[in-house]
């Protein structure tokens, strides 16, 4: 996948896609993917990097949602725990099975717990993962060394599954592009192209040098996430808001404040919130938060209550406090929450919404992740109907992510690359960027090679997982992920200090 050849197809062939989406997120991403593999002619833009806003800031769950179950949203549990199998087959190299314990504080909750989750086993029928089951005190403490022992009763063990969020926006890209879909990002939609009322494309600004392109379209999809409303109101200056983003914040701790591989939730803390403490890339994360904000960011910032409130729970349920110097990275994303009552939103499923405005113009938004596959699905039927396609079944259900394979990896820190990692080794740069992280040379010639990693940010946020897993460390490899980067693709000396200040400046965000 390679930025020059989309652009080139994007300027060189001046005929109408069939669809062009904006947005290069799970939403966008996944639509993109749908459509290629039809066989219609599809074109994505993203403004900055894949995934840069929300989607790479999830709990890196792909989860039925625990919580919907509490709330007898007995449906969109059941299509999430479907899609949560699908998506285990699809890309196996990307998504496994995560161990959860409930620990239990008083006597009721244990049977409580444990009759939701068997309806919970029960609804991902045979795509499920291992069966619930209760546990003893002993069973908890051994699974859980670090938790709080004080009126600790015992527990319930469930299983979900876990994800590297941005990986899975790589890799769709490049399965969208091995569908033969245009994709590239770096290049914001800047307005729409009308004729006779309808949506008839996209004006576009590359933000590599600020060329202007216009791009004609059949039909247009708005999949920006929490930015939704930017692009509903340059279609119909009149159209109300439909969206209400919230914030939701992690904290990473050393893996010592919760060793061994199994996952603590908390589905009600003192306040009712849902609290996780998850092991990911030999960290732990602990989160998340629940705040209404104003203004939609691509760089939210946590709030020092949002800091508070995870640091204090956290210490409540582990034996170790702990202390705002442990913290490696805080991160935040906005969740795409629709306020249907407002607009003239359809609602095909009572977790996301697709909205046709008159102009022809379609909007996606709401959901989760972990059902980017079937959201893709509605919306790219829907998008069929508005451009006049013909209309052609989704193939996405058996369709591998790019990178899948079964294989296990011997060198586990490449697994995540799945079928890739292979030639990653090949490279033979196994030399590591910083003691700290794991990242090696060959992985950031890689990046920048196949995966249209153009600045340090796209390499250390997103490509790797660094900036999440160590803020100060992913600072201070900056220059030499700048320098590796430059010479593959001929930038110069003023480039590497530029994106070394910069990169620097963004992480200093990410540290207590
Ligand atoms: C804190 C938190 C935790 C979560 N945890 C989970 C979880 O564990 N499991 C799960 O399944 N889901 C989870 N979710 C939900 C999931 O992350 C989101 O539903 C999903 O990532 C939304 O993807 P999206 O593509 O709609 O939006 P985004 O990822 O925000 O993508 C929209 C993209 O549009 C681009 N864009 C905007 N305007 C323009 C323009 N004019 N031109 C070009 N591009 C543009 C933006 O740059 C952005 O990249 C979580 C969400 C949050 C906030």
């Amino acid at each position: 996948m390679q930025r020059s050849s989309a652009l080139a197809a994007l300027t060189g062939d001046t005929r109408p896609f069939d669809i062009a989406i904006v947005g290069g997120g799970a939403t966008g991403l996944g639509a993109a993917v749908d459509a290629a593999s039809r066989g219609h002619r599809v074109l994505l833009v993203e403004q900055s990097d894949f995934a840069k806003a929300t989607s790479s800031r999830s709990t890196k769950l792909v989860h039925g949602g625990v919580r919907y179950l509490r709330q007898g949203n007995i449906s969109l549990v059941f299509e999430a725990l479907r899609e949560r199998g699908l998506l285990c087959q699809n890309a196996p190299h990307l998504v496994h099975d995560l161990a959860f314990v409930i620990p239990t504080y008083h006597w009721w909750e244990g049977p409580f717990y444990g009759i939701g989750l068997k309806v919970y086993d029960g609804l991902a029928g045979t795509l499920g993962l291992q069966p619930s089951r209760s546990l003893t005190r002993d069973d908890v403490l051994e699974l859980l060394p670090t938790i709080e022992t004080e009126h600790l009763t015992g527990g319930v063990i469930y299983h979900d599954g876990q994800f590297d969020d941005a990986r899975l926006a790589i890799n769709l890209a490049q399965t969208a592009t091995e569908q033969g879909a245009v994709v590239v990002n770096y290049m914001a939609c800047t307005g729409l192209i009308k004729s006779n009322g309808h949506v008839t494309g996209l004006k576009l600004r590359d933000a590599e040098g600020g060329a202007e392109h216009e791009v004609q379209a059949r039909c247009v999809i708005n999949a920006t996430g929490v930015f939704a409303d930017a692009l509903r109101q340059e279609d119909d200056a009149a159209a109300a808001p439909i969206l209400r983003p919230s914030q939701g914040v992690h904290l990473v701790l050393p893996r010592d404040f919760l060793p061994g591989d199994t996952a603590i939730m908390i589905p009600k803390t003192d306040d009712g919130r849902v609290l996780f403490a998850v092991p990911w890339h030999g960290r732990c994360i602990i989160g998340t938060t629940d705040t209404p904000v104003e203004h939609a960011s691509l760089e939210p910032r946590a709030l020092p209550e949002e800091i508070e409130f995870l640091l204090s729970h956290a210490a409540r349920y582990l034996t170790r406090d702990p202390l705002p110097g442990d913290v490696l990275s805080v991160f935040a994303g906005l969740r795409p929450l629709v306020n249907a009552k407002q607009g003239s939103t359809a609602s095909l499923s009572r977790d996301h919404h697709i909205e046709v405005a008159d102009s022809g113009l379609i909007t996606i938004t709401g959901g989760k992740w972990t059902t980017y596959r079937r959201m893709a699905e509605d919306v790219i039927d829907q998008a069929e109907l508005v451009a006049v396609l013909q209309p052609r079944p989704c193939r996405t259900e058996e369709l591998p992510v790019h990178g899948a394979c079964n294989a296990g990896r011997p060198n586990a820190h490449l697994r995540y690359y799945g079928g890739d990692a292979a030639h990653i080794e090949g490279l033979e740069r196994p030399e590591r960027i910083h003691s700290r992280l794991e990242l090696t040379e060959a992985e950031v010639l890689w990046h920048a090679r196949h995966e249209m990693a153009r600045t340090v940010e796209d390499v250390l946020a997103r490509r790797s997982r660094c900036l999440l897993l160590d803020a100060r460390a992913s600072s201070e490899a900056a220059p030499a992920v700048a320098l590796l980067m430059a010479n593959e693709l001929g930038r110069d000396d003023a480039w590497v200090a530029e994106q070394t200040q910069a990169f620097a400046a963004l992480a200093s965000g990410y540290v207590l």
